[in-house]
């Protein structure tokens, strides 16, 4: 009945917990488990990555497009007029490379005039200038007309013509700006053209504006780079992306991968290996490509970091869970279990109770009806009705006691004592007890035995309650064996028998409350399951601690240990 009512409680502890906490928990855990496993197979932070480092590509592209087309367009404006004279328009282009040094030449092809071309003010550009002279007016004065007529139809009246070339200093990328001048009829066949310094490009341009890119886009916020979906797609921990620095290059985009080590030019830090991500640039810088990657790391590690991480949150988050689940599930039970015994506990004292007061009424009434006549008769009578009363007076005791401790208000009175006296007083009024059930009682108590301060009535309770559970749990050999002596700065009061013992499993739960071992004989006992945790709450309280040696059939053996130095007052 009482197992039936405690498997019962534990199967609605195991429903509960598992339908309000394991399952959802669990659930949880297997959904983000299931995810994280297909970021994983999808490759789905890489792809983020990528997308990012695609998106930032096409705004580093865009931004380089858009300066050289403010470069050009500043120095197509200071062209001359076409009214001006041949004089004046040298001046004014002479003005344009002075003014704008990242310009190797700047040139002015009208079908009717000619080519007038400037170079800058530099040996390099001043050697080149007669060959890309007469380079220019083969062209245009070949294509000059059909330049002009589809520079018209463009919402920019500026072409490009980009690529490598032979130049003096050897094989160079060049970058030229073709434009005509729509103000003018169209009768009229008018180039105008800046070419980009191949110098200026390689070691200033290039340099600054990666530069520019890779410093200011990671000191920012990503939100801002990257717009708000960044947040809502990007995975948690990939979002500390931007905190890794960026590594960025521009290479002729068809000779790269014959020749990995040509770049045009390199942010700090890219060290070697190849981008993660390449963009091929448009006009002007057609020909060219931008590539990408991490200082240090690549998008894969990256990726393999978060899945790690995540994989371990997950795992010590399951951890966490079976802990707490096993710590309620054994609280629980230990809960179940002390209702059990504290149910256990009310019928035990019950018939402990019953007992004494039944014999007390039986020979008091006894001697009342005055039928005993011998005066030896009397006496046993009184000394049973004596006993039984101490008896009833002891667990009423021990009961008040643990009432007190456990409502925490158990006060001890620590007084100056002489222990050995306090010892052999309370085994004199039980000597007669112990005698009489036919007990061998060996004494040993140690000569010498300083004062120490203990409350003596818990002392003797203490002792008491050792001394009882000998004669309750002795069979065949009926010993009991007081000792008390010191062991150094410990004072150690032992009481042992030849009793039933104690079973290893339980010796350490004896002094549990309620607790009572599981043996046919402590059944038959009375007992309240209340003495020993008494004994130890009053031991610990004078700074000791108990001990207990039992073999199941051999004996038992308790050791209060009371230390000599430093005690309580
Ligand atoms: P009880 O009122 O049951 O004696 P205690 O707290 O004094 O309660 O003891 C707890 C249990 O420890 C007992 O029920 C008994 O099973 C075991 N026990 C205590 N002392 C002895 C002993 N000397 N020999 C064997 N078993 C003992």
């Amino acid at each position: 009945m009482k197992s039936k009512r405690e498997s019962n409680a534990r199967f609605r502890l195991v429903l509960t917990l598992g339908l309000a906490v394991v399952l959802p928990a669990l659930t949880l855990i297997i959904v983000n488990f299931q995810h994280v496993k297909s970021i994983q197979r999808d490759k789905k932070v890489e792809a983020l990555i990528h997308r990012d480092f695609q998106y930032l590509l096409s705004i580093s592209a865009k931004k380089m497009a858009s300066k050289a087309y403010q470069l050009t367009e500043q120095a197509r404006d200071g062209f001359p007029a076409d009214s001006d004279s041949d004089d004046e328009k040298r001046r004014k282009l002479d003005e344009i490379v002075s003014k704008n040094p990242w310009f190797a030449h700047v040139f002015l092809f009208d079908s009717k005039k000619g080519i007038i071309l400037q170079p800058q003010h530099n040996p390099m550009s001043e050697r080149d200038a007669g060959e890309s002279a007469k380079m220019y007016s083969g062209w245009f004065g070949l294509e000059g007309a059909y330049l002009c007529d589809q520079l018209r139809r463009r919402p920019k009246p500026i072409m490009w013509m980009s690529g490598e070339g032979e130049r003096s200093g050897g094989m160079v990328y060049m970058s030229t700006a073709i434009f005509s001048f729509p103000e003018l009829g169209r009768d009229r066949v008018v180039l105008g053209g800046a070419s980009f310094d191949p110098k200026y490009l390689k070691q200033t341009f290039f340099p600054e504006l990666l530069k520019e890119v890779t410093s200011q886009s990671f000191t920012s916020d990503p939100e801002q780079l990257y717009g708000q979906e960044f947040h809502e797609l990007m995975p948690n921990e990939a979002i500390d992306h931007p905190d890794k620095r960026l590594a960025m290059m521009i290479y002729p985009s068809d000779t790269f991968k014959a020749e990995p080590d040509r770049p045009l030019a390199m942010s700090a830090g890219w060290g070697s290996g190849k981008p993660e991500v390449s963009y091929k640039l448009d006009d002007p810088f057609r020909g060219l490509a931008l590539g990408i990657k991490f200082q240090g790391t690549t998008a894969e590690a990256i990726s393999r970091r978060w899945v790690w991480q995540s994989f371990l949150i997950l795992g010590v988050l399951s951890v966490l869970m079976i802990g707490g689940l096993v710590l309620t599930y054994r609280s629980v039970n230990k809960q179940v279990a002390l209702a059990r015994l504290k149910s256990d506990f009310v019928s035990n004292v019950s018939h402990e109770l019953r007992t004494p007061l039944a014999l007390i009424r039986l020979y008091a009434e006894t001697l009342e009806l005055g039928r005993i006549t011998t005066q030896e008769k009397k006496n046993e009578y009184y000394s049973i009705i004596r006993k039984e009363s101490e008896r009833l007076s002891a667990l009423i005791n021990n009961i008040l006691d643990f009432s007190r401790i456990e409502a925490g208000a158990k006060e001890y009175d620590f007084r100056e004592t002489d222990i050995a006296e306090l010892v052999r007083n309370t085994l004199d009024s039980y000597r007669y007890q112990i005698e009489q059930q036919g007990f061998a009682l060996e004494e040993q108590i140690d000569p010498g035995i300083p004062a120490v301060k203990v409350d003596r009535e818990a002392i003797a309770r203490a002792l008491v309650n050792l001394v009882n559970n000998a004669l309750k749990y002795s069979d065949n050999e009926k010993f009991l064996g007081v000792r008390l002596y010191r062991e150094q700065s410990v004072l150690k009061l032992e009481v042992s028998d030849r009793g039933i013992g104690i079973d290893r499993n339980e010796q350490s739960r004896i002094f549990d409350k309620f607790y009572r071992t599981c043996d046919p004989l402590v059944h038959n006992t009375k007992g309240s399951g209340l003495g020993l945790s008494l004994v130890r709450h009053i031991t610990r309280a004078h700074g000791g601690d108990i001990e207990v040696e039992s073999t199941p059939g051999r004996g038992s053996k308790f050791t209060l240990s009371l230390p000599l130095v430093n005690q309580s007052t």
